[in-house]
């Protein structure tokens, strides 16, 4: 199995949870601020209906806060606890750096959100 196969591939590539060819979002570049939330309504390789059904992306909003947590205490770790960083100067510096990684979390949720329900199949282009 080669990294092309897992879902790691997929939601850091911003690939189809089911073919891992097409693109989950339009643009793979999650800081065209306008277009960051834009997602294809299919897969354009395989027609995977990435819409889905109404509110399915709700639960991303909880790997959303599972991914800020785990952000948080690893950098915390890092800067509170190796490198000895006040609270008050460790909050702000998580504040700014979660807004600036907004759109790359909000992408992280969706495709792993998506990648529980979806499995990957091979296929050869055509399905
Ligand atoms: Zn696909």
């Amino acid at each position: 199995m080669s990294y092309k196969d897992t879902k790691m591939y997929s939601i850091l590539s911003n690939k189809c949870p089911h073919c891992h060819e097409g693109n989950f979002f339009e643009d793979n570049n999650p800081y065209k601020l306008k277009t960051f939330a834009h997602m294809n309504n299919r897969c354009p390789v395989c027609n995977e209906d990435f819409k889905r059904e109404t509110g399915f992306y709700f639960g991303a909003t909880y790997v959303s806060y599972a991914l800020t947590v785990a952000f948080g205490v690893g950098l915390y770790i890092l800067l509170s606890v190796i490198g000895n960083m006040d609270t008050v100067p460790f909050l702000i510096t998580f504040s700014i750096l979660l807004i600036i990684l907004l759109p790359v979390f909000y992408r992280l949720a969706r495709l792993t959100w998506i990648n529980m329900f979806v499995g990957y199949k091979k296929t050869n282009k055509a399905n």
